[in-house]
């Protein structure tokens, strides 16, 4: 066989990429992947049912049921995915680009639409991390995208963007808004779920993965029928498996369980906040989600002496200067960051 160089190999959009890193670090308290602090406990009765030998439902039917109960939608309006990463995947997919998001944001839109070879447009948010809404409306405008995602509450900063821009933007697209609400079960605002009813080319992402169930790898998609149609053309037939959609099921429903972790996530980030802001080498932004940006003085440099001592976060300097975020862990965890950072940002 002839010599070959893989990179060579790949398509131009390939080559320039960097895979996505998701690095698994040795530390003792993890707080860099926005994940809950509480798993929900998996009932032996659910693991019995499941035949190892079959294909999962392609269909997800009893999981897309117990969520459109639960979201007071129906079925036909829901598509489920392999974590909300994979519904991006999906929609970048069907629809194509351009794709337009606020900076910074959740990096994979950016990540796939470029992957996907499609053009993308990231446009800086203003001074308060709200969407520039003159900016905004000038590219729906001028590059007429086909996709918008906006992230809200938005990661990495923490913030829910104003319902009235968003709607201002979910009003002027010619094409499809996507508002991901990975982190909305967090959030003081009730999110933009009721508005579907209102507005045909909104799209709601949702994700378990923030709640306690990261590890089952399930995101879904809310919208109109016939856009989900569309998406279910590309979604490959077994993307869920059986241990995720069972599981799902019976965490959906057990929903006691779901909300008062939530409720300690909340509080404790209210707890977090305050005593960030109570030391002077930290300056926190306020959050709806469940973690918290920060900006520190030589935040690489914190960054690495947290590590040292066991502290997990994520250096976001790259995205906003200067800037750590840390999730919101259990009590004794986020004790643990605090005397850390108090100990190393002087
Ligand atoms: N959207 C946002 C805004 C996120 O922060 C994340 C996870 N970091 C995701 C989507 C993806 O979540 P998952 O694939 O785990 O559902």
């Amino acid at each position: 066989m002839k010599k070959f160089d893989a990179k060579s190999l790949a398509r131009p959009n390939i080559r320039s990429l960097r895979a996505y890193e998701a690095k698994e670090m040795p530390c003792r308290v993890k707080l860099d992947a926005n994940e809950s602090p509480f798993g929900f406990k998996v009932r032996q009765s659910v693991i019995k049912r499941i035949s190892t030998n079959r294909y999962p439902d392609p269909e997800a039917r009893a999981l897309r049921g117990a969520l459109a109960k639960q979201l007071e939608v129906k079925p036909p309006n829901i598509l489920v995915g392999n974590g909300s990463d994979e519904i991006i995947y999906y929609l970048i997919t069907t629809f194509g680009g351009p794709v337009l998001f606020p900076v910074p944001t959740f990096s994979m839109y950016g990540i796939i639409g470029k992957a996907l070879g499609e053009s993308i447009i990231g446009l800086p948010l203003d001074g308060s991390f709200d969407l520039d809404l003159p900016l905004m409306l000038g590219a729906l405008k001028t590059a007429r995208p086909k996709l918008t995602f906006l992230s809200s509450p938005n990661n990495p900063t923490g913030n829910c963007f104003s319902s009235d821009r968003m709607l201002k933007v979910i009003e002027s697209s010619s094409a499809l808004v996507v508002v991901d609400e990975a982190y909305q079960p967090f959030s003081s605002d009730k999110g933009f779920l009721p508005m579907l009813k209102d507005y045909k080319n909104l799209l709601i992402l949702r994700t378990l993965s923030k709640v306690g169930l990261a590890g089952l790898r399930t995101g879904y998609l809310i919208g109109d029928e016939a856009i989900i149609n569309e998406v279910n053309k590309v979604r490959l037939p077994f993307n869920l498996n059986s241990y995720s959609q069972a599981i799902a099921v019976s965490a959906i429903e057990d929903r006691k369980a779901m909300r008062s972790a939530i409720k300690a996530v909340v509080s404790e980030r209210e707890r977090l906040f305050e005593a960030l802001e109570g030391i002077k080498a930290a300056t926190p932004y306020p959050s709806e989600a469940n973690f918290i940006l920060f900006k520190v003085k030589n935040s690489r440099r914190v960054y690495n002496k947290l590590l040292k001592q066991g502290v997990l976060l994520r250096d976001m300097s790259g995205a906003v200067d200067g800037c750590l975020r840390v999730t919101v862990g259990t009590k004794a965890e986020n004790n643990f960051f605090l005397k850390a950072l108090k100990e190393v940002a002087r």
